[in-house]
């Protein structure tokens, strides 16, 4: 953190250094996003119950009003839960609890919260619909007792000028309910790079800084200006940062439109540019970018919010949309890849100590199938029903034995072809017998750095080890690109690592076959594979590969890439 001068007389300007995760660059005031409320501890009993009462069950009608509001701005699937929410709210029973526990000499908020702790475990007895609601009635009591005590509701606050987030860190749901037209840009204390914030923002195409020290202590209102490739972000900036930042950015963005067309290297090798999408509005703009189509569709984004699972036709109709924008292009889908950091409320198996190793992705479509099979059967109807190249791949493959038992379900419900991502190292290491039970392979570095490394991807301050650029990682996708290539397979990328013009290229020098990100990002990759032979790639894979850490595996790339392109990064 540096001070480096005033602005106006009154504000400081700062510099501060995160993590730029999504690319751009944006410049506006702070809206900050509440923490959830705790109740005070050993809260005064209220001198006059009756009237707590009456303020406790206002409490409870606000946050219904607000709820209410909100899921008139929400998409069809945000706005079912909401108005769900909001009816959780105004539930008398709920509000006779608050009342008792008043009357039992105990403060507002802490009697809210012992409403509230009674009615999850209720909810969580009667199961199903019920128990998959505990989470929105948290939040309800959390949202009540910030208005019994006075303080910012938790969450994203409402607001109408364009401005920038700032926030501990999103929840998926919070990120992928956000006005695109309203917020600038993303900054949060926490997260890494692989967090799904992260992903989604660099999705969304809303430039993002993570790991901020201090960013949740800025005030709202603050201008600020931040570099989502660099990660620098300036408090109050004077208005020549502001201005510097505004030209490199028309300079990178007139360099970048200057190369076009589908991706291949400089003489000639093709590699596919594809996106990552998380659902139908992200695939209507990457549908009408320059790019050959999508190499990610992580189809769990769709259901963040849903309590239910969707049936048949939901889906059909959701993945028809999703489809139609890339007729005559390719769309790989991966089916649920639900639980650990992406937890859907539909398919979970309970709690589990260490999520992140335990029943998710296809291991939980093999312990609820017919979750699976409906999916499977809507996507073969979509795909009949659009003219896109539809291929279907399962998240979190780790043995033979799985990628056969996918792949025969892939094909029994007519999808004609099979894929797995490669993110488990087991399955890196034995890609050649893992991928000759399917038609093409994705590597997911975030998961495959996470599980090189051991190094939980949701905590940011591991997120050095986390680098993708970790040489035993490159390690890893150097042995499962090798095993590709004896197995005769195409293997992609679609981990955030394909997004980093100099990391892509060192991926390709590996062998990889097609390179899949967040559209925002496909430009600077574009260019950068221009830019370089593939003998060049090579070169640049083997000068990675001798480093001996993630610093020197990047200053060597550097060094040995073309100036065109470092001078544009
Ligand atoms: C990955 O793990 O690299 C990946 C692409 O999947 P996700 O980030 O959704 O886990
Ligand atoms: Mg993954």
């Amino acid at each position: 953190m540096s001070t480096i001068g005033v602005a106006d007389g009154s504000a400081v300007t700062e510099v501060r250094q995160g993590v730029g995760v999504s690319p751009g660059s944006a410049y506006g005031p702070v809206v900050q996003v509440a923490a959830p409320v705790q109740p005070p501890q050993n809260e005064e009993a209220p001198a006059d119950p009756a009237a707590a009462s009456e303020a406790a069950i206002a409490s409870f009608m606000h946050v219904a009003e607000d709820l209410e509001a909100r899921s008139a701005r929400a998409d069809d699937t945000a706005r079912d839960v909401l108005k769900a929410t909001a009816m959780i709210a105004r539930d008398r029973a709920l509000h006779r609890a608050v009342t008792k526990h008043l009357g039992e000499g105990n403060g507002p908020a802490t009697a809210i919260n012992l409403a509230i702790d009674e009615f999850a475990a209720k909810f969580e007895a009667l199961g199903g619909y019920f128990a998959e609601r505990v989470t929105d009635l948290r939040d309800i009591g959390s949202r009540a007792m910030a208005h019994v005590l006075g303080r910012p509701a938790p969450g994203v606050p409402p607001f109408s000028v364009p401005s920038i987030i700032l926030a501990e860190d999103l929840a998926p749901a919070e990120t992928a309910t956000l006005d695109r037209s309203l917020v600038l840009g993303i900054v949060t204390r926490a997260g890494g790079r692989t967090s799904h914030t992260a992903i989604l923002a660099a999705q969304m195409g809303i430039p993002a800084v993570v790991q901020l020290p201090g960013a949740t202590e800025i005030p709202a209102g603050t201008p600020i200006s931040l570099d989502g490739d660099t990660g620098e972000v300036v408090l109050n900036p004077d208005p020549e940062v502001v201005t510097n930042q505004r030209l490199r950015r028309e300079r990178r963005a007139a360099a970048l439109a200057e190369v076009s067309g589908p991706g291949s290297t400089q003489d000639g090798h093709p590699i596919a540019l594809l996106a990552n999408i998380g659902g139908a509005k992200d695939a209507e703009l990457a549908g009408a970018e320059d790019l050959e189509g999508v190499g990610l569709f992580r189809t769990e984004f769709v259901f963040l919010s849903a309590a239910h699972a969707p049936t048949l036709e939901e889906q059909t109709a959701i993945y028809s949309r999703v489809f139609a924008p890339f007729d005559g292009r390719r769309v790989v889908v991966r089916t649920l890849d639900a639980g650990a950091d992406k937890p859907l409320a539909f398919a979970n198996l309970g709690e589990e100590e260490n999520p992140a190793l335990g029943r998710r992705g296809l291991r939980l479509s093999q312990a609820k199938p017919e979750l699976l099979e409906t999916q499977l059967q809507a996507l073969a109807a979509a795909a009949r029903a659009t003219g896109a190249d539809v291929r279907v791949m399962a998240p979190m493959v780790a043995t033979i034995a799985e990628a056969r038992w996918f792949a025969e379900r892939v094909r029994a419900n007519g999808l004609p072809k099979a894929g797995v991502m490669i993110e488990v190292p087991a399955a890196a290491l034995r890609s050649a017998q893992v991928l000759a039970e399917v038609d093409f392979g994705s590597l997911g570095t975030n998961d495959l750095a996470q599980y090189t490394m051991a190094a939980d991807r949701m905590e940011g301050e591991l997120s050095e080890l986390l680098d993708p650029w970790q040489p035993g990682v490159l390690d890893v996708i150097a042995a499962a690109a090798t095993g590709a290539k004896h197995a005769g397979k195409p293997l992609g990328v679609c981990g955030e690592s394909a997004g980093d013009p100099l990391l892509a290229l060192v991926l390709v020098g590996l062998g990889v076959t097609s390179l899949s990100m967040a559209t925002s990002k496909i430009r600077g990759v574009r260019l950068a594979l221009k830019t370089h032979t593939l003998e060049h790639c090579e070169r640049l894979a083997a000068a990675a590969l001798a480093a001996e850490d993630p610093e020197g595996a990047r200053a060597a790339v550097r060094a040995a890439a073309t100036p065109e392109l470092v001078a544009l990064l």
